[in-house]
């Protein structure tokens, strides 16, 4: 399998409060040492809960925010190291499709415009051959070349998302990051816009990160998953194994609170206890210890590493 994208060891930490005098004294590590790759054509889906640092993960890796440590290779160039021209070009084959389709549009430019704009950025094609590739990127998501002259407020949600996955198409990338990228549209619509994805991915080859808190919807789409929580990845396999058999007791936990169509199934609650902590303060040894329902002295201290306890399948947790 050739890989698109390796991900190596990538820190990001922000400064969380200052002193009198402007220093930085606390930082919060929203995303902490995690590794992972994905080949040409797949989707690799990161899940977790609200504030894990998976979305700070995704803008990362696309440098829309720099990282504090960690090498992103694309391609086999490492992006950290890419001076600002040769990171331009680059982006062409990176793109990101965002959740919520409402802020992300401007609402004061028509959606052919929108969809154009990139194209105008990089400097391809003149009007009338921009117009011809605007016209077939609407075909393509599954919009009418004639709405290219309306305003975002004249498109209902899922329609908006289409024009977002227009954009991100409009260079011809080779990778998009995927945040969240149906949350944020009624159910009803959510399967066709995933399913547009899983097209578009079967016709170009296309790879995707997947962030999302919805474990459905990342089964749905994922070839392989990570979960992460408090900015680390805990479990990391492909999604066969992960949905048939979870081994981090905070996968089991995600599991078990998806909700089943069925009522007569039951499924084996394993609850965790409270929220998610601080990333400012984030409890010593196994980060996950308050909440663990299989917590052991040795997890108050003592810090799991992701080791691979089965081919292909990553666990950070002393009992496993
Ligand atoms: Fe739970 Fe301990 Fe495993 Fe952490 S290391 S997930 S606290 S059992």
């Amino acid at each position: 399998m050739t890989m698109l994208l390796d991900v190596t060891d990538l820190r990001k930490t922000f400064p969380a409060r200052t002193g009198l005098f402007g220093n930085v004294i606390d930082r919060v590590h929203a995303v902490d040492g995690i590794s992972f790759s994905i080949a040409e054509g797949r989707t690799l889906g990161l899940v977790g809960e609200s504030g894990c640092g998976k979305s700070t993960v995704g803008r990362a890796i696309l440098r829309l925010i720099e990282p504090s440590s960690g090498a992103i290779r694309f391609q086999g160039n490492d992006i950290t190291k890419l001076p600002p021209a040769e990171l331009r070009a680059l982006r062409r084959r990176m793109q990101i499709v965002f959740q919520d389709p409402y802020s992300s549009l401007n609402p004061r430019k028509r959606a052919g415009d929108i969809v154009a704009e990139p194209l105008m950025v990089h400097g391809i094609a003149k009007a009338a051959e921009r117009r011809e590739i605007v016209a077939a990127l609407f075909a393509k998501v599954g919009l009418q070349p004639r709405q290219m002259g309306l305003f975002p407020h004249q498109f209902s949600g899922g329609q908006r998302q289409r024009i977002s996955i227009a954009r991100a198409l409009s260079l011809g990338p080779r990778f998009i990051v995927a945040d969240e990228p149906v949350s944020a549209l009624d159910v009803s619509v959510q399967a066709q816009v995933i399913n547009l994805l899983m097209d578009l991915q079967a016709q170009e080859g296309l790879s995707y990160l997947f962030i999302s808190h919805n474990l459905a919807v990342v089964e749905h789409v994922s070839h392989d998953v990570a979960v992460m929580y408090l900015g680390r990845i805990v479990e990391h396999t492909d999604k066969a194994s992960i949905f048939a058999r979870p081994l981090h007791p905070y996968t089991q936990a995600l599991m078990a609170a998806v909700p089943v169509p069925d009522p007569s199934i039951r499924r084996d609650k394993k609850h965790v206890m409270g929220d998610v902590p601080s990333p400012i303060n984030r409890p010593p040894g196994c980060h996950f210890h308050p909440r663990c329902p299989l917590a052991q002295p040795r997890c108050r201290t003592e810090e799991p590493v992701l080791r691979e306890v089965q081919p292909g399948h990553r666990v950070a947790c002393h009992l496993v």
